[in-house]
């Protein structure tokens, strides 16, 4: 390709974006499956997914035909008005969700779902508290950055919200302190994410339940990274048999394309109109996309492959024969490997040999592949593993 021959994409990049994002040193232009190429025509395999999103793999071709045929069709149209594809997809996510979830607000990205539940948390309840848990992730923007625990990412921009609370992750004691007559909402993940991948234990999310229950606050499930079927359920609550009040959506839910949604059950009143709303929220080819993922997740049985995959592979972690590894944990398609030390030189080294991964924290590796990868994909996953952790 001249086009690639003749622009240094990376110098290019670097002088003109933000500064926001610490860049490793590839440029991917193209990808198919759980397989990326960069722009010299080398393979990976992708265990990150774009952070979870590509859950269809990349470049689903259902996907690409549905957003190619509602891009000739109609881009955009304001909420204020009715659009076949959004009726469509509100009728079919509902009728997968949680018991007792049957209304839906889009928006266009994890954290304008968390920031859409928190306020309708407050509408609802006419309450002020929102308790959290440390190692918590909710996202960037200040009501999301109020929610989400690591200092770094909340520091430099205090004050943040007022009236947040973080109590420690699976302390049901602790939660039970925090929860009082002001706690609009308590806000949950079902298994964190970014904090290390900690799946929550079934006392603290079932207990947390029925807290909120007993005190009048809602319950609040971001299931922004673990829904549309990667811990091998379609959404992780599922595990425990939860009914949250919302919950919160993002990450896979488009098959790649921008696009976040809250769920709300029958708790959440007082939404009425002028109370919030998105420009871009709800648009047709995000609906169109959204359509498409969830057909896609029923037809190939993706669930159940994420639920086989997944044990296969967390068995597989846990035999490695190394003792660079202190625990293996997760569930379905989202693992991590808590490693002695840091992660970092690992990831870079599963790069050189063609798999990217992610980290959650300093210790941990976190793979959360395309819930198609094939198993000859995952064997060399486990290989290389096996390899570099030596
Ligand atoms: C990624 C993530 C978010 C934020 O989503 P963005 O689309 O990046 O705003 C919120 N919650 C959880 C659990 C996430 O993993």
């Amino acid at each position: 390709m001249t086009t690639s021959a003749t622009i240094d994409y990376q110098t290019l990049e670097a002088q003109h974006s933000s500064g926001v994002y610490a860049k490793r040193p590839l440029t991917i232009v193209r990808g198919s499956g759980a397989t990326l190429w960069d722009d010299a025509g080398r393979a990976y395999i992708d265990c990150a997914a774009g952070h979870g999103v590509a859950n269809l793999g990349h470049c689903h071709p259902r996907v690409v035909a549905a957003i190619q045929a509602q891009a000739a069709t109609l881009l955009t149209a304001q909420e204020a008005l009715f659009n076949d594809q959004r009726a469509l997809l509100l009728g079919e996510l509902t009728a997968m969700l949680p018991a007792g979830l049957d209304r839906l607000f889009l928006c266009n990205s994890g954290a304008e779902a968390v920031e859409a539940a928190l306020k309708f948390a407050r509408l609802a309840t006419g309450r002020t508290g929102v308790v959290a848990t440390m190692r918590g992730f909710h996202g960037r923007t200040f009501g999301a950055l109020s929610a989400t625990w690591e200092a770094h990412y909340r520091e430099p921009f205090q004050p943040l919200v007022p009236d947040f609370a973080h109590v420690p992750y699976n302390n049901l004691a602790a939660l039970d302190a925090a929860i009082t007559t002001d706690t609009a909402a308590v806000l949950l993940e079902v298994i964190q994410g970014e904090g290390g991948v900690r799946p929550g234990s079934a006392e603290f999310l079932r207990g947390a339940q029925a807290l909120c229950r007993e005190r009048g606050a809602l319950l609040l499930i971001d299931e922004v990274q673990t829904g549309f079927g990667r811990t091998g359920r379609l959404f992780a609550c599922e595990h425990h048999a939860l009914e949250p009040d919302m919950l919160v959506l993002g990450k896979a839910i488009a098959g790649g394309v921008p696009m976040g949604a809250v769920a709300l059950g029958q708790r959440v009143a007082n939404i009425t109109p002028g109370t919030h709303g998105s420009t871009f929220g709800g648009n047709p080819l995000a609906c169109a996309a959204a359509r498409a993922t969830l057909a896609v997740i029923q037809a190939e049985g993706l669930v159940a492959q994420a639920a086989a995959k997944g044990a296969w592979l967390l068995d597989q972690l846990a035999a490695l024969p190394t003792q660079r590894v202190r625990e293996v944990r997760g569930r379905g398609l989202m693992v991590g490997i808590e490693l002695r030390e840091r992660a970092a030189p690992y990831l870079q080294r599963l790069q050189e040999r063609g798999i990217l991964a992610l980290p959650a924290g300093p210790t941990v590796i976190r793979l959360l592949p395309p819930l198609v990868i094939s198993t000859e994909q995952l064997a060399n996953v486990v290989q290389t593993l096996n390899e570099v952790l030596q």
